[in-house]
């Protein structure tokens, strides 16, 4: 298991490593021709930030050979926002007061068709809180039932489960799972999770073992920009993924690196991460992993959204509603968080193409399950 493997990097020797990268590090990473997890420290490092150009460009062409002058369009649900955890930095935390929503299987329905209306998405990412009691593994699989009929490729973010649960899940029609770790730093994990299932760190870290063990198709990983240092936690989540890759190698590898936006909490965040920093991570990852997919969510403004979409991501959210019931049932309800990019998908789906990219709504077809 993962957890074990992590406890040989130390988190602060990492962030010194990082921050000792010098312009001759970022060069040689640059010339490498199968950058390793060092050449990952540079191109991330302070050291790699008047390199932004060279790193924008070969991220660009190392996309386009893999992928092609596309971006793959999927669209979140929010089936529902009851949760037993108590992130800090969470408006779904379980100390927030306000109406929690558990969608039936009817109004999940209607929330299906209502996205089929807005545009013709085929990969649907089915988000939950996590609470197992009320929303379990048993509502899940129910869930992914009623979407099936309407979407080719059904990928869910919820609480880490079982590998017997993910197998079970895999026979009603899911593709893909997406897991934040939120942060690898063991120590302060639990202070941003100080309650409920998450506090568990290793519970978490491993569930991407879990999931790989399952067959599940599709792996997303994720830290919390914000949180913690991003530049170790990056780094530790680049040794997660080496680590997936060699053991899990049927699967394919999804990552994203969601920056803090506000929400109900009121949690401020602890590091800023600027727009440059945040292309250069892209670029960076691009550049160490040339088949990874790199999503990019609707928390980004639409003009960053726009060029990062042909320097090196090559997924996107849009016309995304983070509340339950949020495109049908109950439009008004509480957001687990703000999105700043509030275009319709056919707007979104507009830019791309000024640009000459395609849209991909659909890359996998339910036939081959
Ligand atoms: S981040 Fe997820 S697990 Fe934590 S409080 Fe929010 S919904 Fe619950």
């Amino acid at each position: 298991m993962f957890s074990e493997e992590l406890k040989q990097y130390d988190w602060q020797a990492t962030t010194d490593a990082i921050a000792a990268k010098t312009a001759a590090d970022v060069e040689r990473a640059l010339r490498s021709r199968r950058p390793g997890i060092d050449d990952f420290m540079a191109l991330i490092s302070p050291a790699a930030a008047p390199y932004l150009e060279q790193m924008a460009a070969r991220s660009r062409a190392l996309t386009q050979k893999r992928f092609g002058k596309t971006i793959s369009m999927y669209i979140p649900l929010y089936i529902t926002n009851s949760c037993t955890n108590s992130c800090v930095y969470c408006g779904f935390n379980r100390h927030n007061k306000f109406a929690r929503v558990i969608l039936t299987p009817a109004q999940i329905k209607d929330e299906c068709e209502a996205i089929r209306r807005l545009a013709p998405f085929e990969n649907l990412l089915i988000v939950t809180g996590e609470n197992p009691r009320a929303a379990g593994t048993d509502y899940i699989e129910e869930a992914l039932k009623v979407c099936r009929p309407y979407f080719n490729s059904l990928t869910m973010e919820v609480m880490p489960l079982s590998a017997e649960d993910y197998e079970r899940l895999t026979h009603a029609g899911l593709n893909g799972v997406v897991c934040f770790q939120e942060t690898y730093n063991r120590e302060n994990y639990k202070k941003y999770h100080p309650a409920g299932m998450k506090s568990d760190f290793e519970w978490r870290v491993n569930g991407f073992d879990r999931m790989g063990q399952a067959g599940v198709h599709k792996i997303g990983m994720g830290v919390l920009i914000g949180l913690e240092d991003w530049r170790t936690d990056v780094t530790m989540m680049a040794r997660h993924l080496l680590y997936l890759r060699k053991k899990y190698w049927k699967t394919r590898y999804s990552v994203n690196f969601p920056r803090m936006r506000p929400s109900e909490s009121g949690f401020q965040p602890n590091v800023v991460m600027s727009d440059r920093e945040l292309a250069q991570l892209t670029f960076a990852f691009r550049i160490f992993d040339n088949d990874i997919d790199i999503s990019v969510s609707t928390r980004e403004r639409p003009s960053f959204r726009d060029n990062i979409a042909t320097l090196g991501a090559t997924s996107m959210s849009a016309g995304s509603k983070t509340e339950p019931g949020g495109y049908h049932t109950y439009p008004q309800a509480l957001e687990q968080f703000a999105v700043s990019d509030e275009r319709t998908p056919a707007e979104v789906a507009r830019a791309i193409h000024a640009q000459g990219y395609e849209v991909v709504w659909k890359d996998w077809d339910k036939i081959f399950d």
